[in-house]
């Protein structure tokens, strides 16, 4: 994320050569939607992604490719949140909640309430058990629409390069036909639109610096990756996680500190924040909050699960969707 002025500039030498040689893609159109290989152990195949990325004029090298997908999903812990975290799952879940919710609430309301007639017991169980279960799968389905840590933030370093070949990622998935549809999504987008206004919106709104820092804070307070470094044994999983937070090791460290100093317990625990540097120029500023927010938004937009609200269109970007990732951002953390 903190490749920072270099990364901005780069950004803006492509957009020339590329309306050149990529002239058919508009902001927010699927390149590519890569499925699972399986549901139980959803994984990628990459090498098929690069052959159909390389058809559609996409060479995109491996170290911008392979390696930060591979970090980024290719670990144990993270195929088992996506089976999970599935829409498969909570489709399979909410019966089986439903299920368990109606025997607990009749076993209880039985012991202490005799009824004669078994069938208003039974309606008032079923009415509580549809009411708990309709409660719970809508919080799961309200969560999924924010940002998660363990997908869409391990996204953020993959999208920080995949930015620079004009193409960002996400991890979306829902239920069709009883079957989950989770699929690895490449989706075009140029950036360059999106960082010119998110940008001007923060040097508009500089004058009210403090109180945009505080609510910008605020919501933002909830995304700290925390890792615990054993210097002395690292495991494989732990330099994954290192690696998959190395871009914001360097200017947005927090705190870091020794829990013990003898040898087997000697752990460095560090929280890292996303919110952006308060030092920050407001262009760097804005291109921390667009890769932040890219995974995140590129999976309501292929799961058409953006809001409905139509915005003028000429500050919308996004051909494909009625609100772009700049406004996306305003209106999440900035209004
Ligand atoms: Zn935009």
């Amino acid at each position: 994320m903190m490749e920072g002025q270099n990364g901005i500039g780069h950004l803006t030498e492509e957009d020339v050569e590329d309306v050149q040689i990529r002239p058919k893609w508009s902001n927010g159109q699927c390149v590519l939607a890569l499925p699972t290989s399986s549901t139980v152990n959803p994984t990628f195949d990459l090498s098929q992604c690069r052959a159909k990325l390389e058809d559609d004029g996409f060479e995109i090298p491996v170290r911008d490719l392979e390696v930060p997908l591979k970090i980024a999903l290719d670990v144990p812990s993270v195929r088992r949140y996506m089976v999970f975290n599935s829409a498969l799952f909570h489709f399979i879940f909410a019966p089986i909640l439903y299920m368990v919710v109606w025997c607990a609430v009749f076993s209880t309301l039985h012991i202490y309430i005799t009824v004669s007639d078994y069938w208003v017991l039974c309606l008032s169980v079923s009415l509580v058990a549809i009411f708990i279960t309709t409660t719970i799968i809508f919080i799961l389905h309200h969560s999924n629409k924010d940002i998660d840590m363990n997908l869409d933030v391990r996204l953020i370093q993959v999208n920080e390069r995949m930015v620079k070949h004009k193409l960002l990622v996400a991890v979306a998935d829902w239920v069709q036909n009883c079957n989950g549809n989770m699929k690895l999504y490449f989706v075009y987008w140029d950036m360059s639109h999106c960082l010119r206004s998110l940008t001007e919106t923060l040097e508009e709104q500089s004058f009210v610096a403090k109180d945009l820092e505080k609510k910008m804070k605020r919501r933002m307070s909830h995304l700290v990756l925390v890792t615990e470094v054993n210097p002395e044994v690292g495991g494989s999983d732990m330099e994954q996680d290192l690696d998959e937070q190395r871009p914001l090791l360097g200017e947005e460290e927090i705190s870091c500190s020794t829990t013990s100093s003898q040898r087997e317990d000697t752990k460095v625990t560090t929280s890292y924040s996303l919110f952006p540097d308060e030092s920050l120029p407001a262009q760097a500023k804005a291109y921390q909050l667009l890769i932040t927010y890219s995974a995140a938004y590129m999976k309501l937009l292929v799961s058409q699960r953006l809001s409905n609200h139509r915005l003028r269109p000429r500050t919308n970007h996004c051909s494909a969707a009625p609100l772009c990732l700049c406004q996306y951002i305003k209106r999440k953390i900035l209004q």
